[in-house]
């Protein structure tokens, strides 16, 4: 095979071109992503530079793992005085830095006990596999017959199990075959999820035979387009399941650690779920660190050799994770999210009443907007607010999803919605 040409190219020229970067991209990166054309080269706080240094706001923040945004002092520091230090031991023996980090999470949480993983999709996979472990030895259900169940539209990860249970053909199409077990409910129907606890499923060509051990939910749905549950789904929810005895899983890797105004979303429905699945924002931005956070009772079942990951709880995770919850104990990060928040839908909710926007969704420095038909698609939308010094994503065609850091100065965050009602008003 020959070189491509792109290879060839004079790297120093690579590093400052974006459209040589790009196209670089394009020939030599799998095409699973559809990046806007921007190359980021640096960024501090919610602030980011391209490669020929021009500036814009991240309106995205790493999709919430960025809520402390670029570069926090604090995180930075951490992460300085561990990489020098000891970055990685395996689990075959103990650090200095996993006890502090695993009491310090379990201790936010108000639960007993931590299993560290790195991505979300790992942390979601060890919440099913404990799940129905757990339904074997505590519950006794017969080996083999342990369900879960899910909601339409959800977003978990990216594995063979969850695109398995994904319901965007996106997602899964081509990826089968899949693993049973999941049954699928509409989200925010509480009756639908009685019936399928009781028994009645979703006549999914797994056959929903078996024993329901969890349901597996995101408290507000991020990927789906930032979709919050009618009030009271929740606690009907933890209703329904602590009368099974049930357990309620909440997939707060996303909508938890401050975005929503709050430490969990749960909370602004008074729920405490049986698990915490979290992610995203626990590596402070600076590497992967995820983690499922539940009771002895639960995590409990995991026995040695039974379960595992060779970087899950590494020194350099744990450091930066311990200094991610001390934050988060301190609390200033959530009310500066639910004060902000209240100013980004306060003005959103007037794109709304002007027709610009059909609908506004979300809770603290965390929403999704759908367009109103004739201003383009949720890209070309992306595309004007990058001209204009804004990073933002879309989803799903015509809908945009704002999250910047929980850290972006108010006035960036004024300056960034007079730019999005001049974008969207014309
Ligand atoms: C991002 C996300 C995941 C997957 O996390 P990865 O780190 O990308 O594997 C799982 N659940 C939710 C709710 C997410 O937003």
């Amino acid at each position: 095979m020959s070189v491509p040409e792109s290879l060839a190219a004079n790297p120093a020229q690579l590093a400052t071109d974006p459209a040589a970067l790009i196209a670089s991209a394009e020939a030599h990166g799998a095409h699973n992503y559809h990046p806007l054309p921007v190359v980021i080269a640096s960024a501090r706080g919610a602030w980011v530079t391209d490669v020929t240094g021009r500036r814009y706001l991240d309106l995205l923040a790493g999709y919430s793992a960025l809520n402390f945004g670029h570069g926090h002092p604090r995180l930075i520091a951490e992460a300085r005085a561990q990489l020098t230090r000891l970055t990685l031991t395996s689990r075959a023996f103990h650090h200095e830095r996993f006890a502090p980090f695993v009491s310090q999470l379990a201790a936010l949480c108000g639960m007993d006990m931590v299993l560290p993983m790195n991505t979300g999709a790992e942390a979601v996979e060890t919440a099913i596999k404990t799940a129905r472990k757990w339904g074997y030895r505590v519950r006794g259900v017969p080996e083999g017959k342990a369900r879960i169940v899910v909601a339409a539209n959800n977003f978990h990860g990216r594995t063979t199990t969850l695109v398995g249970f994904s319901t965007d053909p996106d997602a899964y199409r081509d990826h089968g075959p899949f693993t049973p077990g999941f049954t699928v409910v509409p989200f925010g129907d509480l009756a639908a999820m009685e019936a399928a606890l009781d028994g009645g499923g979703d006549g999914g060509p797994d056959g929903d035979e078996g024993t329901v051990v969890a349901v597996l939910l995101e408290p507000i749905q991020g990927e789906a387009g930032v979709i919050v549950p009618p009030p009271g789904y929740l606690p009907g929810v933890r209703r329904l399941t602590a009368e099974r005895g049930v357990l309620l899983m909440a997939d707060e890797i996303q909508s938890g650690l401050g975005r929503t105004g709050r430490t969990f979303a749960c909370e602004h429905e008074g729920v405490v779920p049986d698990v915490y699945i979290l992610g995203k924002a626990l590596g402070g931005g600076v590497l992967p660190v995820s983690a499922v956070v539940s009771s002895a009772e639960v995590l409990g079942v995991q026995r040695p050799g039974e379960h595992g990951s060779t970087f899950g709880g590494n020194p350099l995770a744990c450091a930066v994770g311990l200094e991610v919850v001390t934050m988060l104990r301190e609390g200033e990060i959530q009310a500066r999210a639910a004060r902000l928040g209240e100013r980004l839908h306060d003005e959103l909710a007037k794109l709304v009443e002007l027709g610009a926007l059909t609908e506004v969704r979300g809770r603290g420095l965390w929403a999704g907007l759908d367009l109103a038909p004739g201003l383009g698609s949720g890209r070309d939308v992306a595309l004007r607010l990058l001209e204009r010094g804004l990073l933002v994503k879309d989803t799903h065609g015509a809908t945009l999803r704002i999250a910047p850091p929980l850290v972006i100065e108010e006035e960036d965050l004024a300056w960034a919605l007079a730019q999005l009602r001049e974008v969207l008003l014309g």
